[in-house]
């Protein structure tokens, strides 16, 4: 085993650096040593890159959290996993201790460590990471395919809060990765009609090929007037916020009674609502932070080819280009980028 890797590491407020590190060492019972096979860039780590920073990272972690690795060695007290598996992993890791993972949602844990944000993540050669937090794959799922679980993990979460009736229409706030997997999972689940919003036009593209049926351009148009049209004038079943700040538009766009779902994340941002809207219009709002048990159903869905996902690989680079992957990412150049570490 050699003692040095390549990593992308989080040095301070929009700075990364890329080099060499040591390969991490397992120091736990139940800790797993995974050889990255394939890790893609999220809108978190752009995030995380920004400044002001949308979201707070610890600054000397290795970024990353989306992966699909080879369990390369194993703690002594692991018992689920041995070397040669291939593995996804959750990279938020619950502590099992406080008032959330006692009441059955410990994706509200108090403690989490989350790896690529907190902790060492995955923008390396190798991670080392609870055996808890990954979940085993099958020897052939395509590399392509599975490094997806992680941000579809978080879709599943929402998608299994909305239970969509088949043939509603939902609406799609953003075309970016996560309403593009909004989109495929909820026509796969049974929409009728899928209406997304989104300015630009190489995302549009996509969206239409994803699975979207119509694309609004907000800019162009009046989105809520559009939708109402598109809606025998009574607005979408279901609408995604897949972008963080659209809550305005949410309310507007959804019928009475309907469903809204506040996926994307942005700390940096604050909107103004009327709550008003809410009240009388009888909505109900979800928030969905990240997946809830919905790992193995991701897997098998995954496994399954349902979904048209290496469309949305728009780059696929070696690690060392990481910085050329996100500002891709910043310019909206890119969708996914996936980098492939042991290359
Ligand atoms: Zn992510
Ligand atoms: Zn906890």
């Amino acid at each position: 085993m050699k003692k040095e890797m390549t990593a992308v590491t989080f040095k301070d407020i929009a700075t990364y650096e890329i080099g060499k590190r040591a390969v991490p060492e397992i120091t736990r019972l139940d800790e797993v040593r995974v050889a990255v096979e394939a890790a893609s860039i999220c809108g978190t780590d752009v995030h995380l890159l920004n400044d002001p920073p949308g979201f707070i990272g610890t600054k000397g972690i290795v970024l990353g959290h989306e992966c699909v690795g080879t369990v390369e060695s194993v703690g002594e007290g692991v018992s689920g996993l041995k070397a040669g598996d291939r593995v996804v992993l959750e990279p938020n890791v619950a502590c099992g201790y406080c008032h959330y993972c006692k009441t059955g949602v410990p994706n509200m844990c108090e403690n989490d460590v989350i790896l690529g944000v907190t902790a060492d993540g995955v923008f390396a050669e190798y991670f080392v990471a609870p055996e808890k937090a990954l979940t085993k794959i099958p020897q052939d799922l395509p590399a392509d395919i599975a490094v997806f679980a992680e941000p579809v993990n978080c879709v599943m979460g929402a998608v299994n809060k909305i239970r969509l009736l088949p043939g509603e229409t939902v609406l799609v706030l953003g075309a970016g990765p996560i309403g593009l997997y909004f989109v495929m999972l909820l026509k796969s689940n049974g929409a009728g009609k899928v209406i997304v919003s989104e300015p630009s036009e190489y995302r549009a593209k996509y969206a239409l090929e994803c699975g979207a049926d119509v694309v609004i351009n907000p800019i162009k148009e009046d989105l809520s007037q559009k939708v109402k049209e598109l809606t025998q004038g009574l607005g979408a079943d279901v609408t995604v916020d897949a972008v963080g700040v659209l809550s305005p538009d949410a309310i507007a766009c959804t019928r009475r009674a309907g469903k809204i779902v506040l996926f994307g994340q942005n700390g940096a941002v604050t909107e103004k609502i009327c709550q008003n809207d809410i009240t009388r219009n009888g909505l109900t709002v979800y928030g969905n932070y990240i997946g809830l048990y919905s790992m193995t159903p991701t897997v098998k869905m995954l496994s399954s080819d349902l979904l048209p996902l290496e469309k949305i690989i728009t780059h696929r680079l070696p690690l060392e280009d990481f910085g050329k992957g996100l500002e891709a990412m910043r310019k909206g150049e890119a969708l996914e980028v996936v980098l492939y570490p042991q290359k």
